[in-house]
């Protein structure tokens, strides 16, 4: 997008722009993303940061739902809020004599528009049937018009940063989860835990996981762990299906996190193999090996099959957010 003598392609920057949007990437996006942000933020007047600043505007419902680092949100949010400033003071260039244009999501006009202000000259000459007399090129990069973008743009990444970053409070749920004796009543976590059955998350379900990894980050007794274990993994599971927020998922992984893995260096209590355990089985074991069931079958309860399962959700919630290599797939 950035030839050797730094001049920005901005055809080439709406096509990457516009693939990222529909969802099919041609490069990283996150490498886009950051450099949108660093180029808005290095300058916010110039032509490049205004371009940039539409991009960024484009980018803002993506960077919502399929962004996992929270610290690539708060660069965007820097960015935009440092160009509102900048094109704000700025201010219309001509008011009253130019109408802003109305821009939408479209992910082909919005690349467009990334180009048509970024480099008006380009722009035409990609085209013959642009006549300069009929197209408002300095109305598209009017510091007035672009100070709005910024704006919805740094409202929409705050929203969505509190919204996907920052896991729900649970502590109400202490009255419904936990028994007088301050035990978890196990039974009632797994019953909101199960009303999670299609790819879309169930709120009370997500609650509930959400509550039991706070359980195994704090206060839970060695005999719950095992099955608060395996309740949050039934979500987390489920967190690519269900496009879960990055802020929920590094939940889970953090109290999964604290599960003893020392199992896995031992063996097996039991001769033969042990099967995986598969997401649908996941319900009926976590109630099985609550403190007060009825002993299970050795292979069944192998605490190496648990640990296996509980290490490899670690493993893919790490790689849902990003964070570690991971298989991109656990399989039902
Ligand atoms: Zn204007
Ligand atoms: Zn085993």
């Amino acid at each position: 997008m950035v030839s050797d003598d730094d001049a920005i392609d901005y055809a080439d920057v709406a096509r990457e722009l516009a693939s990222m949007l529909h969802g099919y990437p041609n490069g990283d996006p996150y490498e886009l993303l950051g450099w949108i942000a660093a180029e808005v933020r290095s300058g916010p007047g110039t032509r490049a940061g205004r371009a940039m600043t539409a991009a960024l505007w484009a980018s803002r419902w993506y960077v919502k739902w399929q962004v996992t680092d929270p610290a690539l949100v708060d660069d965007l949010i820097e960015a935009a809020g440092r160009a509102g400033t900048v094109l704000e003071a700025a201010g219309c260039t001509a008011p009253g004599e130019h109408e802003h244009p109305q821009v939408d999501d479209d992910p082909e006009a919005m690349g467009d528009v990334v180009a048509r202000i970024g480099d008006p000259e380009k722009w035409f000459a990609t085209d013959p049937d642009r006549d300069p007399d009929d197209e408002d090129v300095e109305a598209y990069a009017c510091p007035g018009f672009l100070a709005e973008l910024a704006a919805e743009a740094e409202e929409a990444l705050r929203d969505a940063r509190a919204e996907r970053f920052e896991a729900r409070d649970t502590a109400h749920l202490d009255e419904h989860f936990l028994t007088g004796e301050g035990r978890t009543d196990l039974d009632a976590v797994m019953t909101d835990i199960e009303l999670q059955k299609y790819s879309s998350i169930d709120p009370t379900a997500e609650s509930a996981a959400l509550w039991a990894a706070r359980r195994l980050l704090g206060d839970a007794r060695p005999g719950e762990r095992v099955s608060l274990a395996l309740a949050v993994s039934y979500l987390a599971q489920r967190c690519a299906g269900g496009a879960a927020a990055p802020g929920v998922v590094a939940l889970y992984r953090e109290g999964l996190q604290t599960f003893d893995l020392s199992a896995l260096d031992r063996p097996c209590p039991h001769p033969e193999a042990h099967p995986r355990i598969k997401l649908r089985d996941l319900p009926r074991l976590a109630r099985a090996m609550a403190p007060d069931s009825a002993p299970v079958d050795d292979r069944e309860g192998c605490p190496r099959r648990i640990a296996a399962h509980v290490r490899e959700i670690i493993d893919y919630t790490g790689g849902y957010l990003g964070v570690e290599d991971a298989p991109a797939e656990v399989s039902a």
